[in-house]
């Protein structure tokens, strides 16, 4: 029986391995905690053109304004075309959704909803489904690919291999790289950087989201919805000035913020004009309270936050990387789908089509491993993290240029730290700094606006 092994318990993983169960696969998932994933952190829920009124094109058309005419249009509409699929799949498991909404760059109120927690049911339901289908789930942490020749038998875990016939890279993207950020610690993209040390090229990694309004609390980073500025919070400095139009795209709003923060002044979303906010955001309102602060009454304090990353382990249209017989899907994989931006809520979308995609894909390829190579496994430690992610919110942040963009890569060559991570900041940088222009999350203070030119993906090896 052909062996496949998935990496990563997010809503992509899950999907691949409840896709390659039910057709007969031994499949094994190897996860670090379904709970840990940004899958689970999903909140508004997942854009889906289906309802009446709405169509594949429409949502096409805001995808690629939204990602500045870097997108992939074939991509686009491959993804943006299996939203019925989609929804189909996540309706036989027993999913519900509660609403649909409209956010951000959306043209339509497409945004299926649960109760801003749509990630935690999805990946609730998802991970029952796939231990029913007999998945063998393992907790661990996949520390390297096996790859020879650029061929990948699997990986290594616990210092030992695991072989598989073919290997699935769902470990998510490598926004923890970043000082701030609202997601899991646990996505530094070590894999995405392996894939590219043995091989696999990636792409459009210049391109990291950052969501405008994150909350520090006294257990991290939290994330304040889209939707609490949707419904009329405006954002204010320490004088109470507003200084933005708060519903301009996330990217505009993040560098307005800022600029405030930069020039020494305190920013607080004011969302006591809201009625009910509690019951219209009981979570976010739950963990405002823990932490002091009732929005009902207070200005929350906001700063904004690595959010998403858009570059990853370069794919085509049906989730094949460089290396043969190694696939990547969702956040850790790209292909042009979101351009130099991604569309609110597209990411979850993308995780359930790449995951039924990849599999049909594995299906046709048929990877078999006949005789095994000698492979070789080097323990590495993470090394110094926190002065990488300080390195790279600081030059290669919100706001870019040149000059800091060269500072950034001279610093890193000090960092001791594993070589695949260097290597994926590296390619962060490198092609921030090749990218002599402004367009959608990536800006540039020496380069301010989009060129001609530069309207194509960069990759990197
Ligand atoms: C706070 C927040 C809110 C969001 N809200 C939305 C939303 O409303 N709609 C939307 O579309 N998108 C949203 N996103 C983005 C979306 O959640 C992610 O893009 C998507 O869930 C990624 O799914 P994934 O399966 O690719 O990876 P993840 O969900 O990130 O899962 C991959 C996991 O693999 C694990 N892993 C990594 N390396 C290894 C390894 N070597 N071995 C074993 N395990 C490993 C890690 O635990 C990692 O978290 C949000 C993101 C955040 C952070």
């Amino acid at each position: 029986m052909t062996k496949v092994g998935v990496v990563g318990g997010g809503i992509a993983g899950l999907t691949a391995a409840i896709a390659l169960a039910k057709r007969g696969y031994d499949v094994t998932l190897i996860h670090a905690g379904i709970k840990k994933t940004n899958s689970y952190l999903a909140q508004a829920g997942i854009a889906l053109s289906i309802l009446k009124g709405d169509s594949p094109k429409a949502h096409v058309l805001d995808t690629i304004k939204a990602g500045r005419y870097l997108n992939d249009e074939e991509v686009v509409w491959n993804v943006i075309g299996k939203a019925s699929e989609a929804y189909t799949f996540l309706m036989r498991l027993g999913l519900e959704f509660e609403d649909n909404e409209i956010e951000g760059g959306h043209s339509f109120p497409r945004v299926f909803t649960i109760k801003n927690e749509t990630g935690k049911h999805m990946t609730n339901i998802l991970y029952v489904r796939a231990k029913e289908l007999g998945v063998n789930f393992v907790q661990g942490i996949a520390e390297a690919l096996a790859v020879r020749d650029k061929r990948a038998y699997g990986v290594f875990l616990e210092g030992e291999l695991m072989k598989f016939d073919a290997t699935i890279l769902a470990s998510g993207g490598y926004t923890a790289l970043f000082k701030y950020t609202a997601g899991s610690e646990l996505n530094l993209g070590t894999l995405i950087g392996d894939a590219i040390m043995k091989g696999a090229p990636a792409r459009d990694l210049e391109f990291v989201q950052f969501h405008p309004t994150g909350f520090m609390g006294k257990d991290g980073v939290k994330l304040v919805s889209e939707a609490v500025r949707g419904a009329g919070a405006k954002l204010i400095t320490e004088d109470g000035e507003r200084f933005v139009n708060e519903l301009e795209p996330r990217d505009v709003v993040a560098r307005a913020i800022y600029r405030q923060l930069q020039s020494g002044k305190k920013v607080f979303l004011d969302a006591t004009g809201i009625e009910d906010f509690k019951g219209r955001f009981p979570q976010i309102y739950a963990f405002l309270k823990k932490e002091g602060v009732d929005p009902e009454k207070d200005p929350i304090p906001v700063f904004p936050i690595a959010h998403y990353s858009i570059g990853g382990v370069s794919v085509d249209l049906w989730y094949r990387t460089e290396i043969e017989g190694l696939y990547a899907i969702g956040e850790a994989a790209s292909n042009g789908f979101h351009g130099a931006n991604r569309l609110a809520s597209n990411s979850l979308l993308e995780c359930i089509v790449s995951g039924l995609e990849v599999v049909r894909t594995i299906c046709r390829d048929r990877p078999r491993i006949r005789k095994l190579p000698e492979l070789h496994y080097f323990a590495r430690d993470a090394g110094d993290i926190e002065f990488l992610k300080d390195v790279l919110w600081r030059y290669a942040g919100i706001v870019r240029d040149g000059k800091g963009l060269r500072d950034g890569l001279r610093r890193l060559e000090n960092i001791e730290v594993d070589e695949r991570i260097r290597k994926l900041a590296e390619g962060i940088l490198k092609n921030a700094l090749s990218r002599e222009e402004s367009r959608g999350t990536h800006f540039r203070q020496d380069y301010p606006y989009m060129r001609k030119e530069f309207e194509r993906p960069l990759f990197w090896s």
